[in-house]
C-alpha cells in the first residue's frame, strides 16, 4: 500500500513497484479524479504490476484500513508539502500527526502487514542550514532530532518531528511490523506526472527562470535529491530486509546560487538565470517585505551558511548512489518549461 500516490515522490516508487510486477494499492483522497491518478494508469498499462485505489485520507480515522488489507508492506508517504499555511496547526501539524497515527493504527489492525516505510524529511533532522552545522560533529547525522522548529517558526519542519516521533512511539511498542523511515532532503528532478510542477519543491526553480532572481540567487545553503533516487530508496528500504532506522537520502550539499549555475550550460542563453549572489546585507534589508517566509532570523541562519549532512548511512546499506546535480536540476526545469510553468 501506498498511501498520497498521487504525490510527487510516490509517483516515482509507484512507477517502480509496478514495474517490479507487484500490486499497488493506492491510498489517495479523490480517487476518481484523473488530473490526479492519470499518469499512474498510464504507468499501470504499461508496467507487468497492477494498481488499485482506495479512497483514504489522513484525518479520517480507520480510512487506510481497506487500502492495507491483505499487504505486507505499507509506504506512508502522504503529509502536507507546503509553506504557505494560514493555521498551521489545522493545515499542517494535524493532517501530519493525525495522519500517521491514523495510518499506523490501521497498520496495527492489519496482520499481514510486516514493514511501514514512512517519508520523514531532513525537516524533521534541522530546520536552518546552521542546524547543520552546529550539529555534533559539524554535519548532521540520523541520531539529530529537530529541536529548533516551532509552531511560529517554520512549521512544516515541526510537523514532519512530531509526526516521526510519533511514528517511532508507534512502531516501539509493538512487534507485529518493523518501521523504516527515509529522511529526504529537498527534493527535485522530473514529475510524472506534470502537473506537480506547481509543488512546493519547483518554487525556486521557477524564480530561478522566471527573472524572479535575475539581480542575484541567495546563497542558501540546501541538501538536494533526486525524485528518482528517492523513490529507489524507498523501494530498497521496503525489500532489503535488514534496512532498519531512519536514513538520511540526501546527494549534494549545495546552495541555490549553485544550483542556478548548474543550469546555465542548457538554459543560460534563453532564461535570466541568477549569475551572482545576493547579498546578505540587502537581503536583510528587503527580504522580509518582498516574502515573510524571508524574516531575518531566517536570512541570519541560511544566508551564506552551508549545508553538511552525513549521508554514508543510505550508501552504504541501501547500496544508494545518486544522479548528479546538474541532471536533476536540467530534467526538472525542461518539464516546467514544456509545462509552461516558466
Ligand atoms: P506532494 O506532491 O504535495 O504530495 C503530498 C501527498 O500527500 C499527496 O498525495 C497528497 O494528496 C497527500 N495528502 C496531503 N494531505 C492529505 C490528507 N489530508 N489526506 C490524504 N492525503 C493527503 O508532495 P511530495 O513532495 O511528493 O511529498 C511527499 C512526502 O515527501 C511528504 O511526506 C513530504 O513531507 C515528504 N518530503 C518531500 C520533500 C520535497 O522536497 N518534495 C522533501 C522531504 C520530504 P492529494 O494528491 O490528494 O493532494
Amino acid at each position: 500500500m501506498v498511501s498520497g500516490a498521487t504525490g510527487y515522490v510516490a509517483g516515482w516508487l509507484v512507477k517502480k513497484l509496478l514495474e517490479e510486477g507487484i500490486t499497488v494499492h493506492a491510498a489517495v483522497r479523490s480517487p476518481d479524479n484523473k488530473e490526479k491518478t492519470g499518469h499512474l494508469d498510464l504507468m499501470a498499462g504499461e508496467t507487468p504490476g497492477m494498481i488499485k485505489y482506495f479512497k483514504a485520507d489522513l484525518l479520517s480515522s480507520g480510512s487506510y484500513k481497506d487500502a492495507m488489507k491483505g499487504c505486507e508492506l505499507v509506504f506512508h508517504t502522504a503529509s502536507p508539502f507546503t509553506t504557505h499555511v494560514d493555521d498551521p496547526q489545522k493545515e499542517l501539524i494535524e493532517p501530519a500527526v493525525k495522519g500517521t497515527i491514523n495510518v499506523l493504527e490501521c497498520v496495527n489492525n492489519t496482520p499481514s502487514v510486516k514493514r511501514v516505510v514512512l517519508t520523514s524529511s531532513c525537516a524533521a533532522i534541522y530546520t536552518d542550514a546552521i542546524d547543520t552545522i552546529n550539529a555534533p560533529g559539524g554535519r548532521i547525522t540520523e541520531d539529530v532530532w529537530n529541536t529548533t522548529a516551532s509552531i511560529d517558526y517554520q512549521p512544516y519542519s515541526l510537523s514532519k518531528t512530531l509526526a516521526e516521533k510519533k511514528a517511532w512511539e508507534i512502531a516501539g511498542a509493538q512487534n507485529q511490523w518493523d518501521l523504516v523511515v527515509i529522511n529526504p532532503s529537498l527534493v527535485l528532478g522530473p514529475p510524472l506526472n506534470p502537473k506537480s510542477t506547481t509543488s512546493e519543491s519547483f518554487s525556486i526553480l521557477k524564480q530561478f527562470g522566471d527573472g524572479t532572481m535575475k539581480w542575484g540567487a541567495p546563497k542558501m545553503g540546501v541538501g538536494l535529491v533526486d525524485v528518482r533516487d528517492v523513490a529507489e530508496a524507498h523501494f530498497r528500504a521496503g525489500f532489503m530486509p535488514a534496512s532498519n532506522g531512519r536514513y538520511i537520502t540526501a546527494a549534494h550539499s549545495t546552495d541555490f546560487l549553485e544550483m542556478a549555475k548548474a543550469l546555465h550550460k542548457k538554459f543560460g542563453e534563453n532564461y535570466p538565470l541568477p549569475k551572482k549572489a545576493i547579498p546578505k546585507w540587502l537581503l536583510m534589508l528587503v527580504g522580509p517585505m518582498v516574502n515573510p517566509l524571508f524574516s531575518r532570523k531566517f536570512i541570519k541562519n541560511n544566508i551564506n551558511v552551508p549545508w553538511r549532512a552525513d549521508n554514508s548511512k543510505v550508501k552504504k546499506e541501501l547500496n544508494m548512489d545518486f544522479r548528479p546535480m546538474v541532471e536533476t536540476l536540467n530534467d526538472s526545469f525542461r518539464v516546467m518549461v514544456a509545462e509552461g510553468a516558466i
